[in-house]
């Protein structure tokens, strides 16, 4: 492969699992789903924007890959013979983000994306090497330029809220910043917008969505917003995080019609984590939305549909099967219902907090915010995993990090390998028993004073940005009039409920007590975060999303069929 603009670098670990060369056995093996076609150059493959395109596997002559916005042409890639085209939306159904266009003469081999995915499920090794292409694909297109432009000011909500979409959702996307972007009043005016009309995002070089929701968004690059509204589902899944993924991944493989619903990004709160360290089987760590990507892929792999953003408001069970209400209107239908919709992180009685939320205070500490805090000081508050684990990040991004614990003792509930990593970075102080009483600054944080919490001492510290990491809610609103919460709001399940709802008409159907992870209707299960005394770790969210499936069956197998 003849490589230039942004992949014409040092080709990395990414880089080569990119862009491998097939065997003569896998193309063998591949003729079987497709069909030959000759190639001429200039003719176009697929476009920017498509819905559905073909797996191209180039045969003889070139195919490159170009960027189109405002028709500018700029060649990012150049693919010969053996390399195969495509990228991860050839699986989630996403709109394409680049053109291919044929360089030079030859011949392809055309696989309808039908039955692509059949390659994937009937061939394994075929199946490793396109999957790890189209992830590292998308990491580079994350990081190439290219993709949607999102422009609009650092400092206003709805404009970090979209790049927060994008990020979180991996879609590829440059972000412009009014702030200190000299080009993008200029990319305004070609676009007749009003600097006071932004945050827009730009689609393609051509459309332009003015301050969209995520939902306008999602629809307008092809996202899978919309579900069947008709069927019955086996199984419906609220939250993509560990636990939701788990619980499609296993729900479709093991043969259920497998509807996930997600709110805001797949992934969950460990899609914010920039490095899980502690997952099984991942000794070098893995970031969260590496680890969401992959379980997608799974899921699609498996059949499980997936739509995003999408979030439930409401449950309730109707002859034997359960309506999920839908807050863009409307309802699904499912007969068993794995509830994984986690929890959300607590926010700080502090006065003016709202003034600086998304724009100087923040919940997760991913590359977004590093970048919004990039060389400054900074705070994070917390003592838990999640609040070492911003710390660390954040110390390799800006001058200085102080981490603000409540307690007298790091490492109350933090692990021993966090700890020593703090204690070991020279940008990081930790200030024990602290408390910040006060904001400084106007719009955008300057700084904010911290009192010891047993001598009244204060201090101010010039940070410009803080990070919250002091516990969860959970994500239970919608299901406060219909399952039983604990007094902090998360679900009871199995033993934890009490056997009086057996005496309920709806359990007398079913004679036996609530199975192991299951909520106080039948059929309900809760997993992951969300689940009252569950671990909060992301290996027992999965384990919880997995085995509740088994039960699933179960209660299928029991439950009349609907009418
Ligand atoms: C920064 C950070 C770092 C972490 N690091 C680690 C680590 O290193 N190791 C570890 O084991 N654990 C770690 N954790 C904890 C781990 O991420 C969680 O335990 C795990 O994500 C819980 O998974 P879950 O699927 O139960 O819930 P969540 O991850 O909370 O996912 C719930 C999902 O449901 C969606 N949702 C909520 N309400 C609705 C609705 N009404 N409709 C539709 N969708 C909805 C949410 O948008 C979300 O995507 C970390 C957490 C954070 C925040």
């Amino acid at each position: 492969m003849d490589n230039r603009g942004y992949m014409d670098k040092r080709v990395d670990g990414i880089q080569s699992s990119a862009f491998p060369t097939l065997a003569d056995d896998h193309i063998e093996f591949l003729r079987r789903y497709g069909e030959v076609r000759k190639i001429e150059r200039g003719q176009v493959l697929y476009r920017e924007g498509d819905r559905s395109y073909d797996f191209i596997v180039v045969l003889e002559g070139d195919v490159e890959i170009v960027d189109n916005f405002e028709g500018e042409a700029r060649t990012i890639a150049v693919f010969g013979a053996r390399r195969f085209l495509g990228e991860l939306n050839m699986l989630t159904g996403q709109a394409v983000y680049l053109t291919a266009m044929v360089g030079r003469d030859g011949e392809v081999l055309a696989i309808p994306p039908i039955n692509l995915k059949k390659v994937i499920t009937e061939e394994p090794t075929l199946s490793d090497i396109i999957l790890k292409a189209f992830l590292a694909r998308r990491s580079i297109l994350m990081r190439a330029g290219t993709g949607l432009r999102i422009v609009g000011s650092r400092y206003l909500k709805d404009a970090l809220r979209l790049r927060e979409f994008a990020v979180r959702n991996r879609l590829p996307h440059v972000w412009i910043d009014l702030e200190d972007d000299e080009g993008a009043l200029a990319l305004l005016e070609r676009f007749d917008v009003k600097p006071e009309e932004t945050p827009v995002a730009i689609w393609q070089g051509k459309k332009v969505l003015k301050n969209p929701t995520n939902a306008e968004l999602a629809r307008a690059i092809g996202l899978n917003v919309d579900t069947s509204r008709q069927e019955i589902y086996d199984l419906i899944v609220v939250g993509a995080g560990p636990a939701g993924l788990a619980a499609s991944v296993y729900g479709a493989s093991e043969g259920l019609s497998t509807l996930s619903l997600e709110a805001v990004a797949l992934g969950g709160q460990a899609g914010t984590s920039s490095r899980i360290e502690n997952y099984l089987g991942f000794p070098a760590g893995l970031s969260g939305s590496e680890l969401a990507s992959r379980a997608m892929v799974q899921a699609d792999k498996f059949g499980a549909r997936t739509t995003v953003p999408q979030e439930t408001v409401g449950l309730r069970r109707e002859d034997g099967c359960y309506k999920v209400t839908l807050s863009e209107g409307g309802e699904v239908i499912g007969r068993g219902v794995i509830v994984a919709t986690g929890a959300r992180y607590r926010r700080l009685n502090i006065p003016r907090l709202e003034e600086f939320e998304s724009v100087s205070v923040h919940y997760a500490a991913t590359e977004v915010e590093a970048q919004m805090c990039e060389g400054a000081e900074v705070a994070v508050v917390g003592g838990g995993n999640s609040a070492g684990q911003a710390v660390v990040f954040l110390a390799g991004r800006t001058s200085r990090v102080y981490l603000l614990v409540r307690s007298d003792s790091l490492g109350k509930s933090m692990s021993t390998y966090l700890v020593d990593r703090i204690e070991g970075t020279e940008n990081i102080e930790v200030i024990t028993n602290a408390k910040i009483r006060e904001f400084l600054g106007d719009g955008t944080l300057e700084g904010m004073v911290v009192e010891d919490n047993r001598t009244g001492e204060r201090r101010t510290l010039e940070a410009r940005a803080l990070f919250v990491f002091i516990g969860a809610e959970a994500n239970t609103d919608w299901l406060k009039d219909t399952l039983k919460l604990d007094d902090r709001g998360f679900i009871l399940t199995g033993r934890a409920l009490d056997c009086s709802i057996l005496e309920e008409r709806v359990w007398q159907e079913f004679s036996r007590d609530p199975y192991l992870l299951e909520a106080s209707l039948p059929g309900i299960f809760a997993v992951g975060d969300v689940r009252s005394g569950s671990v909060k770790r992301m290996a027992s969210a999965v384990g919880e999303g997995s085995m509740a499936v088994r039960y699933v069956h179960q209660y299928l197998a029991e439950a009349s069929p609907p009418s």
